[in-house]
């Protein structure tokens, strides 16, 4: 073999070699970075190590060939770019290294800041930042000493996994030992005082001394980044997000500007639109005299953005211009981290901002207003997921029940539940049964699986952008943060409000859009998004932006789907809820709550006959009650097909349980009553009972075993489409038949439904379809033969799933589901979201043979899976005519097929 020349591959790129459409190799914030360098806008200069040199060395556990070398020319570069060198003892560079992977996940991986600082490049720090001004000295010796400490902190807890809390407990001495709560309050000797204690901090807990090396700090830091994306939280944050766990994070190294150079510096963060509503206007923290990540830790209060038009009008300006600029460019709600260094203002991040529901469906809106992008892109811009948080319950608020608290309404919801202090507390009552709220200060990434556990999350502390507002809105969680009339403490479980006190288990309420917090469980009501699906609002003439929004989203998503959205409703009342929220009809009617309450006693007396006459008599007597519910579906559907399924469970559910029996026997017997009914039953429970019931006597099979049911049914069925026919109003029914796995078996239901329907039917000009359902793997394989006897095909994708993996769907999710979730078997339960290999073969094997058999054959889906947004994609993929979900999926459903009519390949919408 001929050698092979090695091409070297390049892991490392200049911000102006990039750009935003790079996420998938140099992370969110790199390929962003680069893109608003190349806009020209002031980003302090940096390069980004790309995604694949993480992969590669958390594969082997080694830097690939050549990183190091790229490193280091990229570093000349931006050394020669500054004039300065990394960690010169006169004039230091100091960098950032940041993590930054291709879908954001904040708070989740590392940054460390000041690389390059040691103890005499700490010393040419102070005497650059204080340059000539003998004045300012003080102060630039502070500054330089303060960015020491923290890059010992950070990298002392990044890079070496030394406690946190112990460097947070030694600068908590230290403002003790100064009086003072703010950490401004220390001065140059006390911050290098700290120094001090931090860096025996870090020799207890690593056994060496800090590094003063400034390429070693670089290279140890950047190796931290790429392991932090296999940290725990990284990882759940991840299963919890479904992101995939093989994309690896970037690494930016950023020369280092700085906020905590005195009071005409300072750092923020904004909005280009309020990420809770939606609404227009400038949305932001600003913190004077400070670094970046003081702000989001809440580590201080921040001042509103608007404020720094006071402080800095100049940095201001420049700040509001280049936001619209951002907007106008990204075309979207933009979120930004900015610095200012003595005046001048630097941009250190954007990126597509996290957002609620709500504002997803205003601003979608109003970027169409504004003609940034049309009605399909705002339709890609919403899902279904944020419309079902929309229509969750609001509170119900009456003169009872008088806010406790007041703090920030970061994520929307209404949440009630109990308190509790900790992470581990929310989980474990969690797992059993509770709705909690997890209290607490304020989140930091420990929390967050107590913040997946709970129904909602109060903080004491922090505004829109911290830790707990930024992830409870990318769960889509209530949580009011920043709420500070309530005293947290959590070594006593207890928080303190207005003088009352609130222990581990009280329950509170608390609303995550008014931020309000409420003593008790206040009760909920519609929200305005299901008031308006219920008719009750008319969004033409209110003055609701949300509603507004959702009604021209909404509109738009019907007018380009092609799949039609029908329901599962088995009443009346279900049928008008669903079509009121936009059902096209019924897609699955089922049957068997006409044979329980009084009507059990029919049954009974059905399984109990002796002889033809008995079971006739007690048919006949099931007859008109059948044929009444009918008629009301039928009535409520006017003229919109009804898909009837004819009964499926095992009959003896409907009979008591054999225990219950059997004591009743027993009692009864003792008493010396007449007992022959009770044994007739006890001996029927006993001779039917069944190992596998899902597998066993249901289905078509009842149909084929027990003379006249299935023909009661189909003549219920009949007569009710005439009886509301001849009334002058219109009856579609579509009879369907479950359990089907051979065509010998539709044909045998089929031949004697046929001869009764011809015969009620007669010249009313009714029509009634015989199709069948598709949920044994067996009828997906052989769907050729079945079309030839259906007019209609239904997945049954609930049993398809059951049969097709094996899996009982009544035992399996809680006994092993989460482990296969932990070894990514399988990234969602295939019952909630379809599994296309395997599961959604044997549907599109049904579709393609069924059609091929039988053009004109209708298709559609009536499984849990019909209101799954992922699912329907799959299913307007395959080409169904419909899906049918419960009434609440239906406004779900129908935007998720409007989405996936006009998404492009490849686009994402996460
Ligand atoms: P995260 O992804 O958690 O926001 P970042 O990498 O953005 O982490 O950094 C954390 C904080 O440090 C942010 O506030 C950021 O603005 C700030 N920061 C990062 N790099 C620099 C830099 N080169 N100069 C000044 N501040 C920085
Ligand atoms: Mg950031
Ligand atoms: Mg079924």
């Amino acid at each position: 073999m001929a050698k092979q020349e090695t091409v070297e591959h390049k892991y490392v790129y200049a911000f102006a070699e990039g750009n935003k459409d790079l996420k998938e190799l140099l992370g969110g914030k790199g390929a962003n970075l680069a893109e608003m360098t190349n806009l020209g806008l002031p980003v302090p200069p940096g390069f980004t190590i790309t995604t694949e040199a993480c992969k590669a060395y958390l594969a082997t556990g080694e830097e690939p060939d050549g990183l190091a070398d790229q490193i280091a020319a990229h570093l000349a570069s931006l050394e020669q770019a500054m004039g300065k060198r990394l960690g010169d003892p006169e004039d230091p560079l100091l960098v950032s290294v940041r993590s930054g992977a291709k879908f954001s996940m904040p708070g989740m991986m590392e940054t460390v800041l000041n690389v390059g600082l040691n103890d005499r490049s700490v010393q040419g720090l102070a005497r650059q930042a204080s340059g000539a001004d003998e004045q300012t000295s003080g102060g630039a010796d502070r500054f330089a000493w303060d960015s020491y400490r923290r890059l010992i902190q950070m990298f002392g807890k990044t890079v070496c996994e030394v406690p946190g809390e112990e460097f947070e407990h030694a600068l908590d001495d230290a403002k003790r030992a100064k009086g003072t709560h703010d950490d401004l309050d220390l001065d140059a000797d006390d911050l290098r005082g700290l120094v001090d204690a931090y860096k025996k901090i870090f020799f207890k807990h690593t056994g060496r001394e800090f590094p003063q090396e400034p390429r070693e700090q670089l290279d140890l830091a950047i190796r931290a980044v790429f392991e932090s994306w296999n940290a725990e939280r990284a990882v759940l944050y991840r299963r919890q997000e479904r992101i995939p766990a093989d994309l690896g994070t970037a690494v930016n190294v950023v020369a280092m500007v700085f906020g905590n150079l005195g009071p005409d510096s300072g750092t923020g963060v904004a909005f280009t639109r309020d990420p809770a509503s939606g609404a227009q206007g400038i949305y932001g923290d600003y913190l004077a005299n400070a670094q970046g990540e003081d702000v989001v830790a809440g580590i201080r209060n921040t001042v509103p953005l608007q404020e720094l038009e006071r402080l800095d009008k100049k940095s201001y300006d420049e700040l509001l211009g280049i936001m619209a600029r951002l907007e106008g460019h990204y075309k979207d709600l933009c979120d930004i981290e900015f610095t200012i260094e003595r005046g001048k203002l630097w941009m250190l991040q954007t990126r597509v901002g996290k957002r609620t529901a709500a504002a997803a469906f205003v601003i979608a809106g109003q970027l169409v207003d504004e003609g940034l992008i049309d009605l399909d892109e705002a339709l890609h811009r919403v899902n279904g997921a944020q419309l079902a948080q929309l229509m969750f319950p609001r509170f119900r608020l009456d003169h009872e029940f008088q806010p406790v608290a007041k703090g920030i309404g970061a994520s929307p919801g209404a949440a009630s539940g109990k308190v509790v202090f900790t992470s581990a507390r929310a989980v474990e009552l969690a797992a059993e049964g509770e709705s909690v709220i997890l209290v607490r200060r304020e989140t930091n990434p420990d929390d967050l699986n107590g913040m997946i556990a709970a129904q909602g999350i109060l903080t004491s502390r922090g505004g829109k952008t911290s830790h707990a507002a930024v992830v409870a809105r990318g769960m889509g969680k209530t949580c009011v943060s920043g709420a500070d009339e309530i005293e947290v403490n959590v070594p006593q479980r207890r928080f303190v409000v207005g003088g009352q006190t609130v222990v581990e288990g009280d329950v509170v309420s608390i609303d995550g859009t008014t931020g309000k917090v409420y003593l008790g469980e206040v009760p909920v009501m519609p929200s305005e998004v299901v008031q308006y699906f219920e008719g009750s609002l008319d969004p033409e003439h209110i003055d609701n932006p949300l509603v507004r929004a959702v009604h021209r989203i909404m509109s738009h998503a019907d007018a380009r789907r092609r799949l039609a959205v029908r329901t599962n409703a088995d009443t009346g009342a279900d049928a008008a809820r669903a079509r009121r929220f936009g059902a096209e009809g019924i897609g699955l009617c089922r049957t068997e709550h006409m044979f329980l309450g009084d009507r059990r006693e029919l049954v009974e007396r059905l399984i109990l006959a002796r002889d033809n006459t008995e079971r006739e008599a007690a048919l006949a007597a099931l007859l008109p009650l059948q044929r009444a519910d009918f008629e009301e579906i039928f009535r409520e559907m006017d003229g919109m097909p009804v898909t009837v399924r004819l009964i499926d469970p095992p009959l003896h559910e409907f009979l008591p349980p054999l225990e219950q029996l059997a004591v009743n026997v027993a009692v009864a017997q003792e008493r010396g009553e007449d007992v022959a009914q009770e044994e007739a039953l006890l001996a029927a429970v006993r001779r039917m009972h069944e190992e596998n019931p899902m597998l066993g006597l249901r289905g078509v099979r009842l149909g084929l075993v027990i003379p006249g049911l299935f023909a009661m049914q189909v003549r219920a069925i009949a007569e009710a489409a005439v009886t509301v026919t001849r009334s002058g109003a219109a009856a579609r029914p579509e009879i369907m038949v479950p359990l089907v796995g051979a065509v010998q078996e539709l044909e045998t239901v089929r031949a004697e439904a046929e001869k009764i329907i011809a015969e009620v039917v007669g010249d009313s000009g009714v029509e009634v379809l015989i199709g069948t359902m598709i949920e044994v793997p067996r009828a997906a394989l052989t769907a050729g033969q079945i079309a030839e006897a259906a007019q209609f095909f239904s997945f049954g994708t609930n049993d398809l799933t059951q049969m097709g993996w094996g899996f009982s769907r009544d035992d399996v999710e809680g006994a092993f589901f989460w482990r296969y979730l932990e070894l990514g078997i399988f990234g969602i339960s295939p019952f909630e979201s379809i599994d296309r290999d395997g599961v959604g073969r044997l549907v599109r094997i049904a579709a393609e043979e069924g059609r091929a058999a039988r053009p004109e054959l209708k298709l559609g889906v009536c499984g849990e899976h019909g209101g799954d947004p992922e699912s329907v994609h799959f299913f307007h993929e395959v080409g169904l005519d419909y899906v049918s979900c419960s009434p609440f999926r239906v406004p779900v459903a129908r935007l998720e097929a409007g989405r996936a009519a006009v998404e492009t390949n490849g686009s994402d919408s996460r």
